[in-house]
């Protein structure tokens, strides 16, 4: 099929009846695609310009609870409307969908018509904007690791998430005949994202039983965010479509190797690199080095945003390639982040913290908050670290639980300055309000522990 990638040929489309159906689609706090199913006619005959939606939606849980204590909705003042304004950029087909087409929204105030603080999209835009004041483009690439099971999602929730059977039997780290095996599923998950305008480098086989993961070619910020919600759909939908399962959370089982999601990062100045020096040491610019310490420095302060959920921080785990120290290296994977494309125009550092369940708005933004302030305050960079990186002692370690993260976040005159208190506060009230749930629960661990022997 031709593909509606402008308002015009959607136009076009929708008078030929080959697109019958808008999702119309706002990012939320957990990176979620929420929104309407627009019949394709009201859409370019009226809703292209807005809809709306409840504003409860950027201030829920992953359970669609309605929790108190954000300033921006409650119950008090009723729960009312934000505008949900398509951003026609990025009119996309859905080929995984039949005759449906795609547009994200930014999120505005009913009222205002100003962009909601808190809305992630927002929150990404203004550090980019910040940015651009200072002469440069951020491009960026977030690699998408998940795994897949051998069940459907329905079965697997009646089963109560027991007993959990791994698509494949093994390790299948980079293993093409296993992956083979995966075809049926990833072929399509490659395909349908490249043919609906998401540049697809390649999948691969992880290294565990039943993980996967899916690489995005580097883009402009924005677009690598609204790449990965969308490529991060696509996976679970079309996982579902084959009768599987597909998920994102982290750690879902102690003794297997968890999720993340790498986030590539490098600046750009009239469409050079402006990470790259080839005179310096590693071909790493003044410019880069100050971004990274600015990264290096801020982390434990950001960790919230790389690391949402209680489960994020059970894959903080020595000897998993999942790193525990905010240090940098030299293509060494154990370190938080890690220098890649040395001594080449591809020079860039990888943050190896975040999890496979982070918001890629938020993550992006707080980073590139974080390089901004390194540039800004010419911060010196540390040597590179070098070996295992477990084991130094000397590294500063990124916070091991969500609570010593929240407080981070809470008390961080850094991202106070640079997102607003507005924000601060109201992701704290998240972060807060996830512990609050977890401290409710009675586990099975604790019952197993303590029935008998306690
Ligand atoms: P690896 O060997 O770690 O898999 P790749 O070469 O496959 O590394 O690249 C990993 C990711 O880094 C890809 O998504 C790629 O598009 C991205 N990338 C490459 N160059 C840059 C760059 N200059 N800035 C940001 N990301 C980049």
């Amino acid at each position: 099929m031709t593909k509606p990638r402008d308002f015009e040929t959607l136009k076009a489309m929708v008078k030929t009846g080959e697109i019958d159906t808008v999702l119309v689609c706002m990012v939320d706090m957990q990176g979620r695609l929420m929104g309407k199913r627009f019949h394709a006619v009201n859409f370019v005959e009226t809703s292209f310009k807005e809809t709306h939606c409840c504003n409860y939606l950027l201030a829920t849980d992953l359970e669609m609870a309605t929790p108190e204590g954000f300033a921006s909705t409650s119950w008090q003042s009723g729960y009312g409307d934000y505008i949900m304004a398509p951003d026609l950029r990025t009119i996309r087909p859905v080929p995984w969908l039949e005759g449906t087409a795609l547009v994200l929204c930014d999120v505005l105030d009913h009222h205002t018509h100003q962009p909601v603080p808190h809305s992630p999209r927002a929150i990404l835009k203004k550090q980019i904007a910040r940015l651009e004041a200072l002469g440069f483009e951020a491009k960026m690439a977030t690699e998408l690791e998940f795994f897949l099971f051998a069940n459907s999602l329905d079965e697997i929730r009646e089963n109560g998430f027991r007993d959990l059977k791994p698509i494949s039997g093994y390790n299948e780290d980079y293993n093409i005949f296993q992956t083979t095996k995966e075809e049926g599923i990833m072929r399509p998950i490659r395909n349908h994202l490249f043919d609906a305008g998401v540049p697809i480098e390649n999948s691969k086989g992880e290294a565990e039983a039943g993980q996967e993961e899916l690489n995005i070619r580097y883009s402009p910020a924005l677009d690598c965010a609204d790449y990965h919600s969308i490529a991060k759909h696509a996976i679970k939908e079309i996982s579902w479509q084959n009768g599987h399962a597909a998920t994102f959370l982290p750690k879902w089982h102690k003794d297997r190797v968890g999720s993340s999601s790498h986030v590539h990062q490098s600046l750009w100045k009239n469409g050079e690199a402006a990470f790259y020096d080839k005179d310096a040491k590693h071909g790493m610019s003044q410019l880069m080095s100050h971004y990274m310490a600015g990264l290096i420095k801020y982390a434990p302060d950001y960790t919230y945003f790389l690391a949402p959920y209680v489960n994020s921080y059970k894959r903080f785990a020595k000897g998993t390639f999942a790193p525990t120290k905010t240090v940098w290296s030299v293509d060494n994977r154990t370190a938080g982040f890690r220098l890649c494309g040395e001594d080449s125009k591809g020079v860039r550092v990888e943050c190896r913290i975040g999890g496979s369940d982070l918001n890629p708005y938020l993550a992006q933004a707080v980073m590139l908050a974080a390089g901004i302030k390194g540039i800004e305050d010419a911060l010196e960079l540390a040597p590179a670290t070098t070996g295992d990186v477990y084991e130094d002692a000397k590294a500063a370690d990124i916070p091991q639980t969500l609570r010593d993260a929240t407080e981070l976040l809470r008390n961080s005159a850094f991202l106070r300055d640079a997102l607003g208190d507005e924000v601060v506060d109201h992701y704290t009230r998240s972060a807060e309000w996830e512990q609050e749930e977890f401290d409710r629960v009675v586990t099975d661990w604790e019952i197993a522990r303590g029935f008998e022997k306690a």
